[in-house]
């Protein structure tokens, strides 16, 4: 392998740049050249594609975002804009590709490698929902962010004696809910997962009170098929609590990486490289405990997610 293209894709996650980072500069200490590609599938359609050196990458580790920019694009799932942009890898002698993203993203690698293409995909994305890596690039930095809004919103709501409402991030995996509620002492941790009970959340809230409680933090994910405004309203009439709405959105995106994204990051980026310096087909790299893995690219896509109880349970346990 001579040369390979990197890009990234969907949503962008804390981390993808330490992660652009470790394969340009591993792919030049193995003697490779690296391309990069902006703006995912969209740039590759359109050739915006270039050389980059150790010193492209100089300053990024600590960066949120992505230095290659990134996008969504339907053109590349329509077979003219696929074969513009398989032509684009040809004209520029890419023989092997590093695709940075989520389910969506690789799903377009798996594409591109049924032409003959390896293609290495890195999970990044901070919703944590993919199946077959235990974690993916930016998913801590979310939580540490909605950590860091959690304790603002304490303090504003114990001093009002209010119940709030925050909603997050994490499509149908309730992960980023769950770790940032029993992180951050959430008397309740909604997620998509688990079967909705208005009930059961009215009476614990109702008895903090009864004990003394100030405040209650409800998290609930994205997910789960109720708004953040409709829960809030409901909880207000049947318990008589004021309880407000924060609906964290984006900014659970951006930020500077935490050290485990860049380490994680910087891990799996050099995989991909050994990876492709050896001759590899497709493939997925994610973590499994501590040790960084790699599967068949369409078979890590195909497995199925494993919701693990124990933690809402834990989290359940400890906010009694
Ligand atoms: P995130 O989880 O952050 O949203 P993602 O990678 O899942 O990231 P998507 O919007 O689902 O984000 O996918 C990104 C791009 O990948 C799409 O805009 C499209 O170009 C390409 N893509 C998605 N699914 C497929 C598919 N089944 N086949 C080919 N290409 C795909």
């Amino acid at each position: 392998m001579k040369r390979i293209g990197i890009l990234t894709s969907g949503g962008d996650s804390p981390g993808m740049n330490a992660a652009i980072r470790a394969v340009v500069r591993g792919s030049i200490y193995n003697k490779m050249e690296i391309y990069g590609i902006e703006r995912g599938y969209e740039g590759l359609i359109a050739g915006d594609i270039k050389e980059l050196s150790v010193s492209s990458v100089s300053d990024i580790i600590q960066r949120g975002g992505t230095m290659l920019r990134t996008a969504r694009s339907t053109h590349f799932m329509e077979p003219e804009g696929f074969k513009r942009a398989m032509d684009m890898l040809e004209n520029f002698e890419i023989e092997g590709l590093v695709v940075i993203g989520g389910d969506g993203s690789m799903r377009g690698g798996v594409a591109i490698s049924k032409t003959g293409v390896p293609v290495i995909g890195l999970p990044g994305t901070i919703d944590n929902d993919l199946a077959y890596t235990d974690f993916t690039i930016g998913f801590d930095t979310s939580v540490n962010t909605v950590l860091s809004a959690i304790g603002n919103i304490r303090d504003t709501s114990s001093s009002h004696e209010r119940s709030t409402v925050i909603e997050v991030m994490g499509r149908n995996c309730g992960d980023i809910a769950l770790y940032s509620g029993l992180c951050g002492g959430a008397e309740t941790v909604l997620i998509p997962e688990v079967e909705l009970n208005i009930n059961s959340i009215c009476r614990k809230l109702i008895q903090g009170k009864n004990r003394g409680k100030l405040h209650s933090i409800i998290i609930k994910a994205e997910g789960v098929p109720v708004s953040a405004q409709e829960l809030a309203d409901v909880i207000t009439e049947r318990t008589g609590l004021e309880t407000k709405v924060v609906v964290l959105a984006y900014i659970q995106r951006g930020g500077t990486p935490t050290g485990r994204d860049r380490m994680l990051a910087s891990r799996m980026g050099y995989r991909a490289v050994e990876l492709l310096r050896d001759g590899n087909d497709s493939r997925a790299v994610g973590i499994k405990g501590s040790a960084i893995v790699d599967y068949d690219l369409e078979e890590a896509l195909n497995m199925e997610p494993v919701y693990d109880s124990a933690i809402n349970e834990l989290a359940e346990i400890l906010s009694i």
